[in-house]
């Protein structure tokens, strides 16, 4: 999609971090990170957030790759945490679909963020 900052991300349009691609999603480390492990897991093909009208099996492809990417980056044997913010009211700043894969320390207990 024109004007997605995560659409240009995997289109290698703008420079990221990159932890895990393959031909259907790309994984990059947040920029802002909030925890000492923080990588965004993101369909390569445009979604707004979880809300559309995406297919079970990418979403299966998507959240099966989790663990591989808190592999990558260390902590799958300790623990990771996941959050999909979906619409404006849940903080779902960049407006493509991604899941944080947040780790590398005691997560604090809160409403799913690490604020
Ligand atoms: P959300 O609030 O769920 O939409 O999260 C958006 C996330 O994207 C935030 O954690 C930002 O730090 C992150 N972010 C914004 N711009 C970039 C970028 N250019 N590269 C990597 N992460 C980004
Ligand atoms: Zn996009």
């Amino acid at each position: 999609m024109d004007d997605c900052l995560f659409c240009k991300i995997a289109a290698g349009d703008i420079p990221a971090s990159i932890v895990y691609q393959d031909d259907v999603m790309i994984a990059f480390e947040d920029i802002n990170p909030k925890a000492p492990v923080h990588t965004l897991l993101i369909p390569r093909q445009h979604y707004h957030n979880l809300s559309d009208e995406i297919p079970a099996e990418l979403l299966g492809e998507l959240f099966a790759k989790v663990h591989t990417v808190a592999a990558l980056k260390g902590i799958e044997e300790s623990v990771y945490r996941i959050i999909v913010n979906s619409g404006v009211d849940a903080r779902q700043l960049v407006q493509h679909l991604h899941i944080h894969v947040l780790g590398g320390m005691t997560l604090p207990i809160s409403a799913g963020t690490v604020d």
